[in-house]
């Protein structure tokens, strides 16, 4: 049999990113190549994002334009998420598909691009919500990298599809992911981000997320190690100080705050109030000073009163996040959240400028509070004007001067352009 190659396409967060790695390792394995222009694949997968309405909108329209690639020797996947939600309603919009397979079910891809081949039939597999892909570690050729812990999330946050399409919470034998950090260390991974849409309930027979996070950073020899995605209910005493006792582990936490009004965290069933989430950042502060803490917010959630948006607001003003992702919100099919009545659009656009204005005034504040202090920083690649790295608050860096990527260098912040902060390499004797 002549070799097929496969080409993918990507859409969503990291842990589709990471997924996409998976489909390629577990193809390479089974003797397909994979390669970086469509018009010489044989396969096109395209690993499909649904958590919001615009990434749903986006991914259709770009399948849509698949149709001329599309032949009776070609093979079009459907994979991911939007798969998984829509899963037969897809043949309806994208008639020519040959595979819809939802998140958890690709180790059975091979077997099922053989049948395809062989009989031009068409395959649905959405079902499975077990799977953890334990002793799946696909190669990295750079110097970060994601690793994933656990999959799923047993949540069920009142707006998010997750738990419908990536099914409940299950994590990954502690002893497989060392394994995974260990061989990527050995191909010169500097950077690891422990991946999970909830780390903090990491859970695999006695080890829970800090006793797993301190084994990584003390058996491995990586040099910054983060982790990401933190329930601010479930991220506790126990983790921060196992960052603040290892030096590799950097004092970054992304901590989605998505409202700061108490009645609108209850209808999105968070799990916590404003003044939890305050009292959490009070403790990693006075725990760990220099460290920084990124967020995401949601904004316009149905019923959202304009005092209730100025308490995010005001929330946003007393913390000053290092950095935000914030969004619209967007109601999920499924989801509790998407039977309630949505706000005007011209309301919910109005108030999410607003927001991102002050949020850009405070990380330009913040940017700027970096004149003059000395960070050190992992070089990832190369800049217009220079390279390009990361300090362990992961705050991008532009130092002016080529580098390696891996270098890790001492940089002295001397001008901050835009939000960019540049920087000096200081030199040993200086
Ligand atoms: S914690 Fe909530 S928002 Fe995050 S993935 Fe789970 S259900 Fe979704």
């Amino acid at each position: 049999m002549t070799t097929k190659h496969f080409f993918i396409k990507t859409f969503g967060c990291q842990m589709n990113k990471n997924d996409s790695l998976i489909i390629a390792d577990l193809l390479s394995t089974s003797g397909y190549r994979q390669v970086n222009d469509p018009e010489i694949a044989d396969i096109f997968i395209v690993n499909t994002c649904t958590v919001r309405d615009h990434a749903e909108n986006r991914a259709l329209s770009y399948i849509s334009s698949l149709k001329k690639w599309h032949n009776d020797q070609r093979i079009l996947i459907i994979a991911g998420c939007m798969a998984a939600r829509l899963s037969s309603e897809l043949t309806k919009k994208i008639p020519y598909v040959d595979l819809i397979i939802g998140p958890d079910s690709y180790r059975k891809l091979s077997s099922y691009l053989n049948t395809i081949f062989q009989k031009q039939t068409r395959i649905i597999d959405v079902v499975s919500t077990e799977e953890t892909y334990c002793g799946i570690h696909p190669g990295i050729s750079g110097i970060t990298a994601y690793v994933s812990i656990m999959r799923g999330c047993s949540n069920f946050c009142s707006y998010c599809i997750v738990p419908y399409v990536r099914g409940r919470a299950r994590s990954r034998p502690a002893d497989d992911i060392i394994k995974e950090v260990k061989n990527l260390v050995n191909t010169g991974v500097k950077e690891i981000t422990l991946l999970g849409q909830n780390v903090n309930e990491y859970s695999y027979q006695d080890w829970n997320f800090s006793q797993l996070l301190n084994r990584i950073a003390r058996e491995t020899e990586i040099f910054n190690l983060r982790f990401l995605t933190s329930h601010p209910k479930d991220l506790g005493l126990q983790t921060i100080e196992v960052v603040k006792n290892n030096k590799n582990i950097c004092p970054w936490f992304h901590l989605p705050l998505q409202s700061g009004s108490n009645r609108i965290l209850k209808m999105m069933n968070r799990q916590y109030t404003r003044e939890y989430y305050q009292n959490l950042i009070q403790l990693i502060r006075k725990e760990i000073p220099d460290a920084t803490i990124s967020t995401d917010i949601i904004v316009g959630f149905p019923t959202e009163t304009e005092d209730e948006y100025n308490e995010t607001i005001e929330l946003v003003k007393t913390i000053k996040f290092d950095d935000a992702y914030m969004y619209r919100y967007s109601p999920r099919p499924k989801t509790r959240a998407a039977r309630y009545k949505n706000l005007p659009e011209s309301v919910i656009k109005k108030r999410l400028q607003n927001l991102i204005d002050i949020q850009n005034r405070i990380i330009r504040e913040k940017s700027e509070k970096m004149l003059g202090k000395k960070y050190e920083v992992l070089i990832e690649g190369l800049a217009r004007n220079g390279s390009r790295g990361k300090t362990k608050g992961n705050k991008y860096v532009i130092v002016n001067e080529s580098m390696m990527p891996g270098d890790i260098c001492e940089v002295e912040i001397i001008k901050i352009v835009g939000h960019t902060p540049i920087g000096r390499i200081k030199k040993q004797n200086e």
